[in-house]
C-alpha cells in the first residue's frame, strides 16, 4: 500500500489523504499526467465522466497494471453527471468499461441538480434543482444498489450543502461517506465541513489551489468565473508566502497542507512532472494551529466552480 496517510471512510473503505485530480486535463494528454502521479506514489485518482477524458485515463491505469501496478493500491473515484441522476446503473457500468475497471472505490453525485437527458450545461440558466422530476432520494437508492451489487465500494455526494445532504441522511440505507467540496482559503466552508465530520462524512477538498480561477478571462461552459474582483492569487498571497517561508515549503505545498491538517483529503491537479512531485511532497511537515487560522481568517467565501445553474440553497 503507499506511503500516503490513509483517511478510513464510513464504508470501512481506506482513502490516501492525498490524490490526484483530472479535470481540465485534455484527453490527449492525460494519460501522462496519470502515469507520472502513479510513478511519483499517488494512489488515489479523481475522475469523472464529466471531464471528458476516462477512457484516456482508463489505457493509462491499464498500461500501469501491466507494469506491476496493483488495482487494489489505487483508490479511484468518479463521478455521476447531471443528466444521468435517473440511471446511475447505466453510468458508473459505462465509467467502469472507459476506465476499464471492474469497481470503483467511489462514486459521487457531481452535483444535486438532475438535468434532463441530454441537457447541455449551458442551456441550464434557471437555478432549480430538479430540472428532471428526480429527486435526490430517488437518485440515492440507485446509488446504494450499486454498493449491493459490487459496482462501487462506497457511494457520496460532491457540491452538497448542509441542507441537502439533511435531505439523504433523512432516508438513506446507506449514508454518504464522502462529500466532495471546493476549499481553500478563499472559500474555508468552516459550518460545511463540521456538519460533514459531525456526521461521519468524509470531506474532500477539491480546487485547494484555486488556480484556475487566475488563468482564464472567457469561459464557454461558464463554469469558471474570470478574477473581476481583482483577487491576489492564492499562490502569490502574502499571507500564504509568509507561512511557506517559515516551514521552507512551497505555497502549493502550503494550501494542499492547509486541508489536510484541517481532516480533509485533497485532490490537486497537475500536468507538469516537477509540479506533481511538488504537489505529493507534503508529508514532512504540518502546519501550527495560528497557520491555520490565519489562513482560515482568509475567507471570502469566494467559490471558482460556480455555475449559474447551481441553486446554492443556503450559503454554508
Ligand atoms: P487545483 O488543483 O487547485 O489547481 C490546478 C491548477 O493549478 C492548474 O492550473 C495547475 O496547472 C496549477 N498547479 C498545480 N500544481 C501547482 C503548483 N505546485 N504550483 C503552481 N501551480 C500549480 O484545481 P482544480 O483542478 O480545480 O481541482 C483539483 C481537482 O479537483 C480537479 O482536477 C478535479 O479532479 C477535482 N474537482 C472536482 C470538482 C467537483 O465539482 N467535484 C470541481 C473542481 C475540481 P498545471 O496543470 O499547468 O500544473
Amino acid at each position: 500500500m503507499s506511503a500516503i496517510p490513509t483517511l478510513q471512510l464510513s464504508s470501512g473503505t481506506l482513502m490516501p489523504v492525498l490524490g490526484y485530480g483530472t479535470w481540465l486535463s485534455e484527453a490527449a494528454e492525460v494519460a501522462k499526467g496519470v502515469k507520472w502521479a502513479i510513478e511519483t506514489g499517488y494512489r488515489h485518482i479523481d475522475c469523472a465522466e464529466r471531464y471528458g477524458n476516462q477512457r484516456e485515463i482508463g489505457h493509462a491505469l491499464s498500461e500501469l497494471w501491466k507494469s506491476g501496478y496493483k488495482r487494489e493500491d489505487v483508490f479511484i473515484t468518479s463521478k455521476l453527471w447531471n443528466t444521468r441522476h435517473d440511471c446511475p446503473e447505466e453510468s458508473v457500468r459505462q465509467t467502469l468499461k472507459n476506465l476499464q475497471l471492474e469497481y470503483l472505490d467511489l462514486y459521487l453525485i457531481h452535483f444535486p441538480e438532475a438535468f434532463p437527458r441530454g441537457a447541455r450545461e449551458e442551456e441550464m440558466g434557471s437555478g432549480k434543482r430538479d430540472y428532471a422530476a428526480v429527486t435526490l432520494t430517488e437518485t440515492w437508492q440507485k446509488m446504494e444498489s450499486l454498493v449491493d451489487k459490487g459496482l462501487v465500494k462506497a457511494i457520496g455526494v460532491s457540491n452538497f450543502l448542509v441542507s441537502e445532504i439533511q435531505e439523504i441522511l433523512g432516508s438513506c440505507r446507506i449514508k454518504p461517506a464522502v462529500n466532495q467540496i471546493e476549499v481553500h482559503p478563499y472559500n474555508t466552508s468552516i459550518p460545511l465541513v463540521e456538519f460533514c465530520h459531525t456526521n461521519g462524512i468524509a470531506v474532500t477538498a477539491y480546487s485547494p489551489l484555486a488556480n484556475q480561477y487566475f488563468l482564464t478571462e472567457v469561459d464557454p461552459n461558464n463554469t469558471r468565473r474570470p478574477n473581476t474582483k481583482d483577487m491576489t492569487p492564492l499562490l502569490q498571497h502574502p499571507v500564504v508566502t509568509k507561512i511557506s517561508e517559515a516551514h521552507k515549503k512551497t505555497a502549493a505545498q502550503v494550501l494542499i497542507r492547509y486541508v489536510i491538517d484541517r481532516g480533509m483529503t485533497v485532490i490537486p491537479k497537475s500536468m507538469r512532472l516537477e509540479r506533481i512531485k511538488e504537489n505529493y511532497d507534503v508529508f514532512d511537515f504540518k502546519l501550527t494551529e495560528a497557520d491555520v487560522g490565519e489562513l482560515n481568517a482568509m475567507n471570502v467565501n469566494f467559490k471558482l466552480v460556480d455555475p449559474g445553474w447551481r441553486l446554492w440553497p443556503q450559503q454554508a
